[in-house]
């Protein structure tokens, strides 16, 4: 190994200037070599957990008492995920500061049960507006602007950033996609980059890829894992471990293969099947000796031994309360994205965390409400229905389905089944409570008709002089006054609490009044501002609404109280049915 392979060439580039060929910008104060990095790409499909990968490694690590950090890049040209289709990408994860984001980012939140910000996630958007920007203020003066050195600078830029801020001890950085994309290309460019300055014992990659067993053979096939670990060593990189996803656990044959063509010794060729829960990867990763691995390959002392059992010994107790209750609830969730669980991954995740507490099984079941209209019977409904005991409004945007969930929230509030309802499916409620107890029969959110005589549901203020759509709702933490003897308060156990939003919307404050009057309270509120944040009927069993999205800040050991609330209601609910 060369010397300055050893120990990295980034001190003899700082204060390249932009038009040398060794430009890389270096945030102030930077210490090469004091944070590590872990990079992990993936290979042959996406889609098989890398972002599961990366935060289990991230838990194990901090396991290890290790400050780890986590880093997505997405190659995409949106500057973030505000503006992208959850059907098509799923949902948008929003962090406190606001940052709208690849649901990844959920994941690490959930296993490293920290918040993150917006320096964890870029985009390839972003990094392109950060290039462009100060061309056109003359950064770059007299020198054409260039993938290399300029857009790989800024990323390497951007992560040291992140390990500085931070003073993290690892960082580990998730690339989007898998090798050989067009659209990621010049992130793993940047990360090539990054080992070369830092150093192949500050820098290691893992490769995420997939093995595949066809029907017709009965066997596990290394092929396409092959390829695609080529792929990455001719962009130059050597990953240091593989783990191989697939059904089932693959066979020593398979892992040697991988490991002949790909360099990588066969101890760290892992086999990573598919789990009955995410939050049993940890523990797999953890028997596979992969979290030592890291550690010897990165040059990081171990903390005590007992350190790591105490975490791995939560995880296992926690993985032991989703196996073990034998009592199932049924939970409907309405939506438009029904076929796609991916637009929904945080409230299945808060399902999850509090089912674990509450004790129970959870079958979802999915309601399509376009299928239900103004005119359905409430036979209809109930057939719909029949057999669930909870039902959940989740967020939405625009009118479709819309007056078959407000059905179902009717159903729901004079049955005594338990709801919950989510920013939109809070909306719905009051727009139900107000038509059907109130009397005012074409009550609506102007989202959904801008000509309603009652504009129960109008936009916010703030919102009304905003023009385009990117980036720009009510977003992130904010600040909310739990009423006193609430159901809300009773369930946080307080009377202040944060919570993250995102929309345009919010009941009209000129009907809070008679909606009160009518006996829904507004529990929740904005300190400081009329904006209403949490809706009940103290009359109902559970019956809950909140214009933020309780969802987000759920975690396996913490789940969100609102939840916890909600499928213990179920329980309730199935005990009487
Ligand atoms: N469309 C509604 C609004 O903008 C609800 C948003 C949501 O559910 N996230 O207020």
């Amino acid at each position: 190994m060369a010397a300055e392979d050893s120990c990295g060439i980034l001190s003899s580039l700082s204060n390249k200037s932009s038009d040398h060929e060794f430009y890389t910008p270096v945030p102030k104060g930077y210490e090469a070599g004091r944070t590590k990095y872990l990079v992990i790409t993936g290979s042959v499909i996406s889609g098989v957990g890398k972002g599961i990968f990366t935060s289990s490694m991230g838990a194990l690590l901090e396991a290890a008492g290790l400050k780890v950090e986590p880093i997505k890049f997405d190659g995409y040209l949106n500057q973030d995920a505000g503006t992208l289709n959850p059907y098509r990408h799923g949902e948008v994860f929003v962090l406190d500061d606001g940052a709208e984001t690849d649901m990844d980012l959920g994941t690490y939140e959930r296993f490293l049960d920290k918040n993150l910000s917006k320096q964890n996630y870029l985009t390839g958007g972003k990094i392109f507006n950060t290039v462009l920007s100060k061309e056109r203020k003359g950064e770059y003066l007299g020198r054409d602007v260039q993938f290399i050195p300029h857009v790989t600078g800024e990323i390497k830029a951007f992560v040291r950033e992140c390990a500085n801020n931070t003073k993290s001890d690892v960082v580990l950085i998730e690339v989007g996609g898998t090798v050989g994309d067009l659209e990621n290309g010049y992130f793993m460019e940047a990360m090539r980059q990054l080992q070369y300055e830092e150093g192949r014992q500050n820098v290691i990659f893992a490769n995420v890829t997939y093995a595949f067993n066809p029907s017709s053979l009965g066997e596990y096939k290394s092929k396409p894992a092959q390829s695609g670990i080529r792929t990455l060593m001719s962009l130059g990189v050597q990953p240091e471990i593989v783990v191989v996803r697939a059904s089932g656990e693959v066979g020593e044959k398979v892992r040697e293969k991988i490991s002949i063509y790909s360099n990588v010794p066969i101890e760290r060729v892992v086999s990573l099947p598919d789990a009955s829960s995410i939050y049993e990867v940890p523990i797999m990763l953890h028997e596979k000796g992969l979290d030592k691995a890291v550690l010897d390959l990165l040059g990081i002392k171990r903390a005590p031994a007992v350190r790591t059992e105490a975490a791995m010994r939560r995880w296992e107790d926690f993985c032991e309360a989703l196996a073990k209750p034998t009592k199932s609830v049924k939970i409907g969730i309405t939506g438009k994205y029904t076929e796609v669980k991916d637009s929904y991954a945080s409230i299945m995740q808060a399902i999850e965390h509090s089912r674990a507490k509450a004790g129970c099984k959870v079958e979802l079941v999915w309601i399509e409400t376009s299928k239900l209209g103004q005119k359905s019977t409430d036979a209809e409904v109930a057939k719909i229905l029949d057999g669930v005991n909870g039902i959940i409004v989740p967020g939405g945007f625009g009118s479709r389905g819309t007056e078959g969930k407000i059905k179902c929230i009717e159903f729901a509030r004079k049955n005594r089944m338990p709801y919950l309802g989510l920013c939109y499916g809070m909306q719905m409620a009051v727009v139900e409570f107000c038509r059907n107890v109130l009397g005012l029969s074409k009550a609506n959110s102007t989202e959904i008709d801008p000509d309603t005589p009652d504009m129960v549901i109008d936009i916010l203020p703030e919102q009304k002089k905003i023009e385009g759509l990117g980036g720009n709702m009510r977003l992130g933490g904010k600040d909310i006054e739990l009423a006193k003897g609430s159901v809300a308060a009773e369930l946080y156990g307080k009377l202040k609490i944060r919570e993250r939003f995102r929309h345009r919307y919010e009941v009209n404050p000129e009907y809070i009044e008679r909606i009160q009057k009518a006996g829904m309270v507004f529990s929740g509120k904005a300190p400081n501002q009329p904006i209403m944040q949490v809706v009940e009927i103290p009359s109902h069993p559970f019956f809950v609404g909140t214009q933020f999205h309780p969802e987000l800040s759920s975690r396996p050991f913490t789940p969100n109280p609102l939840f916890l609330g909600f499928v213990k209601a179920c329980l309730e609910h199935a005990k009487k049915a």
